[in-house]
C-alpha cells in the first residue's frame, strides 16, 4: 500500500511511528474490553496525553504539537486503528479546542488551550439539540444577558464527552431575529450550577466514547463568550470543516485495520487444502478494499493539503468524509465476509469495526448533508 511519509517532515514521521506503536501496544489490546464493558476511555485519554496527541490540532503558541494537517490526518488514523472509542473522544475534544482556537479571543484561549493541549482539561462540543441535528441553525438553546454575564437555558443531545468534560463549548441563540447570525458560543465549565448531564446514550458502537444529553440553566461570565456575538455559527462551520477531515481519518484508520486483518486471514486460513487467498473471489474483494481505501486516503490528504495551505476546504472536507466513511463501511463489511462465521464473532475485531464505523456516516453532518454541501458548491 502507498504511504504518505513524503508529505511530512522527519520529525512528523517520527511522531507518527510513535503513535502507531502506541496504538498497537496501548490502545488495541484494551479495545475489545472497552467495547464489552462500555467504560468511558479515561485511561486511554490519560495515556494519549503523555504522547502530546491531545493538543495535536493546536499550534505551539497554545501548547499544541504544531504538526501539519497531513500529519494530523495520519496521527488520527493511527489512533483509530487502535481504538474507535478513544479516537472519537479525542476528536470531540478537538472540536471543542478548535472552537476556542478559531472563535475566541486570546484571554479565553490562554485560559483553556494550554491545559487542554496537555490533556489536563477534556473538552466537549455541544451543537446538536433534540430538534436540530442536520440543521443546527434551528437550535433553541438561548443565552440571555443577566447582570454582567449570560444565562444559558436549553437542552443539547448526543454530546460526546459531555458528562465528563471539564469544559463544554455550547452553541446558543443570542439573537432570535437574526437566524444563523444570531448564534453565539460560550464555554460552560464542569461544576457550573445548572449544568445537568442526563443519561449516557446506549449506542451501537464507540461504546467507550460516551454521548450525553445535557440540560443547561446556568449563569456564565461574559469572559466565557467565544468571540463576538453572532459569530458562533460561522465558528461551528469552520470547526466542522476540520472535524470532517478528522472523521475521514478515523474511517481510514479503522479501514486499514480491517484490510490488514483480512489479508492476514486470507494468507493463513486454509480451506480445501489451500490458503483462502488463492481463491480469485477473495482476491478481488481484497483488491476492491485496497482500492477504495487508497481513494479515501487520497481524498483525505487532498483536504489536508488545502487545509494546510490555508485555502477554503469545506467541499474537499465533505468529499473526504463522505467517501471515507462510506468506503470504510463497505471495507469492514467485506472484512467480515472474508472471515466467514469468525468475522461475526467477538473473537475478532471486525464486527466492532463495522459498529464503530457506522456513526461516521451520520455525525458531523450525515452523508446526505455532505452531498448537499458538495452539490451546493458545484451549483453556486
Ligand atoms: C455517537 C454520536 C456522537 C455525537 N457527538 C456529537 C457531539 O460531540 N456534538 C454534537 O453537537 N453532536 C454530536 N452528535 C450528533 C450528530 O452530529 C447528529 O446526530 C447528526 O448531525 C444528525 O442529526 P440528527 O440525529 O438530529 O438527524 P436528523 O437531522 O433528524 O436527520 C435524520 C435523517 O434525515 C437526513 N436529512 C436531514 N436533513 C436532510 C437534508 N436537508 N437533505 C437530505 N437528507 C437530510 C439525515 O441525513 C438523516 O439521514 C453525535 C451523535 C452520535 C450518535
Amino acid at each position: 500500500m502507498p504511504d504518505f511519509a513524503h508529505l511530512m517532515t522527519p520529525e512528523e514521521n517520527a511522531f507518527l511511528d510513535m503513535m502507531t506503536r502506541f496504538a498497537a501496544e496501548e490502545l488495541a489490546p484494551r479495545a475489545a474490553e472497552t467495547d464489552e464493558t462500555g467504560a468511558f476511555v479515561h485511561a486511554q485519554l490519560a495515556a494519549l496525553a503523555e504522547t502530546g496527541m491531545m493538543g495535536a490540532n493546536l499550534p505551539e503558541q497554545w501548547g499544541g504539537a504544531d504538526i501539519s494537517a497531513h500529519a494530523l490526518f495520519e496521527a488520527v488514523a493511527a489512533v483509530a486503528g487502535g481504538c474507535g472509542s478513544t479516537v472519537s473522544a479525542l476528536t470531540a475534544h478537538y472540536l471543542a479546542t478548535d472552537s476556542i482556537l478559531i472563535g475566541a479571543d486570546d484571554a479565553l484561549r490562554a485560559r483553556i488551550l494550554p491545559a487542554a493541549a496537555e490533556g489536563r482539561m477534556l473538552g466537549a462540543f455541544a451543537l446538536t439539540e433534540p430538534n436540530a441535528g442536520s440543521d443546527p441553525a434551528d437550535m433553541r438553546t438561548r443565552a440571555v444577558r443577566e447582570g454582567d454575564g449570560w444565562r444559558i437555558k436549553g437542552r443539547k443531545c448526543f454530546i460526546s464527552n459531555g458528562g465528563v468534560a471539564d469544559f463544554i463549548v455550547v452553541y446558543c441563540v443570542t439573537d432570535p431575529e437574526a437566524a444563523h447570525r444570531g448564534i453565539s458560543a460560550f464555554v460552560v465549565e464542569k461544576g457550573t450550577p445548572g449544568l445537568v448531564p442526563g443519561r449516557v446514550e446506549q449506542t451501537t458502537g464507540l461504546r467507550g466514547g460516551h454521548v450525553w444529553e445535557l440540560d443547561f440553566d446556568c449563569l456564565v461570565s461574559d469572559g466565557n463568550r467565544v468571540g463576538p456575538l453572532g459569530s458562533g455559527f460561522r465558528t461551528a462551520m469552520k470547526v466542522l470543516d476540520n472535524g470532517r477531515v478528522e472523521v475521514a481519518a478515523m474511517a481510514v484508520g479503522i479501514a486499514r485495520a480491517a484490510l490488514a486483518a483480512s489479508v492476514e486471514w486470507a494468507k493463513s486460513r486454509i480451506i480445501g487444502g489451500e490458503a483462502l487467498g488463492r481463491r480469485q473471489g477473495i482476491q478481488w474483494m481484497l483488491a476492491d478494499m485496497a482500492t477504495e481505501l487508497n481513494a479515501a486516503e487520497l481524498l483525505g490528504h487532498e483536504a489536508a493539503r488545502q487545509r494546510h495551505a490555508g485555502q477554503r476546504f469545506t467541499a474537499a472536507a465533505s468529499r473526504a468524509k463522505l467517501f471515507a466513511s462510506e468506503a470504510a463501511g463497505r471495507i469492514a463489511d467485506a472484512a467480515i465476509q472474508i472471515h466467514g462465521g469468525y468475522g461475526y464473532t467477538k473473537d475478532f475485531p471486525l464486527e466492532r469495526y463495522a459498529r464503530d464505523l457506522r456513526i461516521m456516516r451520520i455525525y458531523e453532518g450525515s452523508s446526505e448533508i455532505q452531498r448537499n454541501i458538495i452539490a451546493g458548491q458545484l451549483l453556486s
